[in-house]
């Protein structure tokens, strides 16, 4: 995938090339997983079925169903308490769902852990965790990559082994700058995150989703408090990217921002999905109107 981004696929090698000694039991392979990426498989790189998640009483995600083209900056929205950070959440292996299955690119990977979603490629933006928030902004982006071999204690202290870790961290370091740069934060490398605005934290979170060279990237409300300047600078990177290959799965309160950016939209209510459809055909659709009772969209 080509990006103003390098491609990180080196600093997956050298991860790769470490994981057979690393004590994850699945974790030789991600080879093969890396070879898989990018190939065409025609299926779509996000589906869901029939996804399911309670808590307690409340069913939150209640059957959705739903799928993500390739390429696509496709926008989910729905009223508040729909159901769409837990569909997310869902998705990306945060929550496991009760019932129903998540597909990327035709693969079953229902309930993966968030780290091996991340390396398959389908990453969600966090928020700034509050022992993140005491690194620099450059931290954050070099903890962020799959696999770092550098996290194996025994390996930073292995004769012999030390030098791939250096190697590796080196091409961390260059693709974090890299990244830095292509969201314009490059002068806040050494700032505490914790220091950062509402906005410069929001192009943290994302910079931090790009580092893992993920091929789907799921947005939750990615510019709520952000200014109209940092945010045309968001909407813009994400276009860019898209171009580039990404596909986008945006969650935004902003219905302008949702009609303006997104050729798709998918309408979450009460847990499934109530319509889909281009941002025309959702604002004049009477189930969705009633859904939002009376509220703009
Ligand atoms: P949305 O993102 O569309 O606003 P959510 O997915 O956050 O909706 O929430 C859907 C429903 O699930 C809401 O009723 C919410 O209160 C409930 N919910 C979400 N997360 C939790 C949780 N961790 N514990 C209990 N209830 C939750
Ligand atoms: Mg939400």
């Amino acid at each position: 995938m080509s990006s103003d981004i390098p491609d990180a696929s080196d600093v997956a090698e050298a991860a790769d090339s470490a994981d057979a000694i690393t004590d994850e039991p699945e974790a030789n392979d991600s080879a093969v997983e890396e070879a898989a990426k990018h190939v065409p498989s025609g299926a779509p790189p996000l589906r869901v079925e029939g996804l399911v998640k309670r808590f307690g009483g409340v069913t939150a995600v209640d059957g959705a169903s739903f799928e993500v083209e390739e390429g696509s900056l496709t926008g989910l929205i729905g009223p508040n308490g729909a159901g769409k950070s837990t569909t997310f959440n869902c998705i990306t292996g945060v929550h496991e769902p009760a019932a129903g299955s998540v597909y990327f690119k035709g693969e079953d990977v229902t309930g993966l852990e968030p780290f091996r979603m991340a390396r398959k490629g389908l990453v969600r933006t966090f928020q700034i965790a509050r022992e993140l928030e005491e690194m620099t902004v450059l931290e954050n982006l070099m903890l962020a990559p799959k696999g770092q071999i550098g996290e194996s204690a025994i390996r930073a202290v292995t004769p012999g082994l030390r030098g791939e870790v250096v190697e590796q961290e080196e091409a961390i370091r260059e693709r974090a700058w890299e990244t830095l740069d292509f969201f314009e934060i490059d002068h806040l490398a050494t700032e505490h995150a914790g220091n950062l605005s509402g906005g410069q934290r929001k192009l943290l979170e994302m910079a931090r989703a790009l580092m893992t060279d993920p091929e789907v990237v799921l947005l939750d409300e990615p510019l709520a408090g952000v200014n109209p300047t940092l945010e045309e600078k968001l909407l813009d990177r994400i276009h860019q990217l898209r171009g580039d290959g990404y596909t986008f799965l945006l969650v935004e309160h902003d219905m302008d921002v949702i009609m303006n950016n997104c050729e798709h939209v998918i309408v979450m209510h009460q847990g499934s999905v109530l319509a889909e459809g281009t941002g025309d055909e959702i604002r004049n659709n009477e189930q969705v109107i009633e859904a939002y009772l009376g509220e703009d969209i």
